[in-house]
This record gives C-alpha cells, structure tokens and sequence, in this order.
C-alpha cells in the first residue's frame, strides 16, 4: 500500500535516507527536516494513509503507544521540558504532506515557538447546540 509520487511513502520504507530514531515492520520514526525545535520526530507508517480517517485502527493503536514511547525517550535523551503531540488532517488544518504522520515537539523553556490556541468564547447554548448536533 505505497503511494509511487509519495516523499513519505519513499521515506518510511527507506527509498530516501531519513535520520531514523525507530523503525520496525509499520513503522519509521524520523527527524523532521524542517524542526520546530531540537529534536522534532515524525512516526511514519509504512504504508500509505492520506489522514487519521484512512488510518486502520489497529495502525492508529500502534502509532500512538509509538508517541508514547519515542515522546518519552525524546523528553529524556533531550532533556526537554515538555513534549506537543501534534497531528494534522487536511490544508486547513496545517497538513502539508498528504501521507498520515503525528509530530513528536520536545518543548523547552523559552524555545519561542507557539504550538498552542488562542483561547475562545462560546455560550452555554452555542456549547449544548455542538453537542447536540455531534451526539446526535
Ligand atoms: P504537516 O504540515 O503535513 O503536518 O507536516 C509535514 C512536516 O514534514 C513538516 O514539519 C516538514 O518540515 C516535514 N518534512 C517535509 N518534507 C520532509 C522531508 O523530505 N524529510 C523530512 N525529514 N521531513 C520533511
Ligand atoms: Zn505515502
């Protein structure tokens, strides 16, 4: 399941070489070219899923024990003082290469980057009317 004008299909089964951190039979874990901070990793699957939604879940299961356990070795190899798990599904959303990956964002103090929200406001209805029409 390869996608042949994927960069990450190429990548995660080592068509081009990557700085690799973890690989096993689904999976490679790699550093981002472009890192927002000192040791930014992606976990690739192998195989080629556009987002979340294409992704089985038995692969989604595994992907996330695998930022669990890369998340923690960075945290600590690094000595970073936290950790962003970030994840992005669509243009709008800030997905840029179309080939399903989760971030791993070792975080320090005063890095300077903004991987949060802007906080919002919403009213007890405008809040009922989302659930409702998410639950129903
Ligand atoms: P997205 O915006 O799709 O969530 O994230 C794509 C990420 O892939 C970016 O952080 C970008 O720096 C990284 N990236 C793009 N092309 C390459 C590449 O060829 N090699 C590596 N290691 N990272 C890449
Ligand atoms: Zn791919």
């Amino acid at each position: 399941m390869r996608d042949e004008n994927c960069i990450f299909c190429k990548i995660a089964n080592g068509e081009i070489p990557s700085r690799t951190l973890y690989e096993d039979d689904r999976f490679r874990v790699i550093l981002d070219l472009g890192p927002a901070t000192k040791g930014h990793a992606l976990i690739l699957p192998k195989n080629h899923y556009a987002d979340l939604f294409a992704l089985p879940e038995d692969e989604a299961a595994e992907a996330a024990k695998l930022a669990k356990k890369m998340g923690a070795k960075l945290v600590e190899k690094l000595h970073a003082d936290g950790l962003n798990v970030v994840q992005n599904n669509g243009e709008t959303a800030g997905q840029t290469v179309k080939h399903f990956h989760i971030h791993l964002i070792p975080r320090y103090e005063n890095d300077g980057q903004h991987i949060l929200w802007n906080p919002g406001k919403m009213s007890d209805e405008e809040l009922d009317s989302v659930a409702e029409t998410v639950n129903s």
